[in-house]
């Protein structure tokens, strides 16, 4: 399949804005050509210039740490921005459709509908710990059906998707599937990463957001097929990544061990916190998660997020959302935070 056949025709060719940076690479005596404050910067002064639209020196540093070569990378502000470039390269707005699996990330939707772009939904069985239902799906796939965003582990049922099930969906769909791996860090399970090269449509979204503790930056990754990655760069705009993401980020990655101690502890919170919150009488069922939160169904959901809150405990209530009924999401917190969680349940139940 040819990517050209799935791109919004417009694209085909379509003149990417060149940038001051793209034009002219390499050393000068003097830089004139960006309209940049020759004098210095309100703050320092290495933040006068423009930084690499490409962003070079950090997806050689991403390509290293994750094991892919640079040309299949894109990052963008936040994983949100690649959301939304996926939708509006391939979906014709009015007319394309995308597939996402309730209860799931609300982003895929979000930027479906800004963009005119219509949404089917074949829920995760939610009998069967939210597994995929892969038969729906395929049944669900129609001509103008351009991405399916598979969400793994998901966001808010914490479980990691039936990896054979993904398999079959990226090699029977002739088009862009895109897996959305915020959380992998904290699943024992493998990530699609080390099978980009099998899958032509396979794109797999990473996030600084979460193991990296890093959300105030706003940065999130896209690999894929060159070809795909490509569309990306040339529909963003230039400079998506701010300099100083770009610095921070290269500093982040130079201490990319700190992650793997990050990750030990908040898995074994998440172990002995599901194990007691099992034993409070209001929580019916905590469904096993690959994530660094747990979904928890309790008795009469939204009324004890409320009671939750007036002790000045915020989770994420779901209890009113589709396939969610009473169920709720809640981060793994400090050792002291899950604490001050547990009390406040055990007093509810009292
Ligand atoms: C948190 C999260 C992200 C991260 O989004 P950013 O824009 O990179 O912060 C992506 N996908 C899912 C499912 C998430 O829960």
């Amino acid at each position: 399949m040819e990517i050209s056949k799935l791109l919004r025709p417009h694209l085909l060719d379509i003149k990417p804005y060149s940038s001051a940076r793209d034009e002219f690479e390499g050393e000068a005596r003097v830089y004139l050509d960006a309209n940049e404050n020759a004098f210095g910067s309100a703050l320092e002064d290495r933040w006068r210039r423009y930084p690499d639209p490409n962003q070079k020196a950090l997806k050689r540093r991403i390509g290293e740490v994750k094991g892919v070569p640079a040309g299949n990378i894109f990052l963008g502000n936040g994983s949100d921005e690649a959301i939304d470039l996926l939708i509006r390269a391939f979906c014709n707005p009015g007319k394309d459709r995308i597939i996402i699996t309730p209860p799931t990330f609300g982003m895929y939707e979000v930027s479906a509908h800004v963009n005119d772009v219509g949404v089917i939904s074949v829920p995760l069985i939610a009998e069967d710990n939210y597994s995929l239902d892969l038969e729906g799906i395929m049944e669900a796939i129609e001509p103008g059906v351009k991405i399916i965003f598979l969400c793994s582990p998901n966001n808010p049922t914490g479980n990691q998707l039936d990896p054979e099930a993904i398999i079959t969906i990226l090699e029977k769909f002739q088009g862009v599937v895109v897996v959305d791996e915020a959380y992998i860090d904290f699943s024992s399970k493998p990530s699609l990463l080390s099978r980009l090269d099998e899958f032509w449509n396979l794109v797999v979204l990473q996030t600084f957001s979460k193991a990296w503790g890093l959300a105030a930056m706003r940065l999130g990754m896209a690999f894929g097929g060159k070809e795909i990655i490509e569309v990306l760069r040339h529909i963003k705009t230039p400079y998506n990544i701010s300099g100083i993401t770009q610095e921070l980020a290269i500093q982040a990655l130079d201490n990319h061990e700190k992650i793997v101690f990050f990750v030990n502890e908040i898995v074994a919170q998440r172990e002995w916190l599901s194990n007691e919150l099992n034993k409070l009488d209001i929580v019916k069922k905590v469904y096993p998660s690959d994530a660094n939160f747990l979904f928890v169904m309790v008795e009469k959901g939204h009324e004890v997020y409320e009671k939750l809150l007036e002790k000045g405990v915020v989770v994420r209530d779901r209890s009113q959302a589709p396939h969610c009924v009473d169920c709720m999401r809640i981060t793994v917190g400090a050792h002291e935070e899950n604490m001050i969680l547990l009390d406040s349940l055990r007093e509810m139940g009292e």
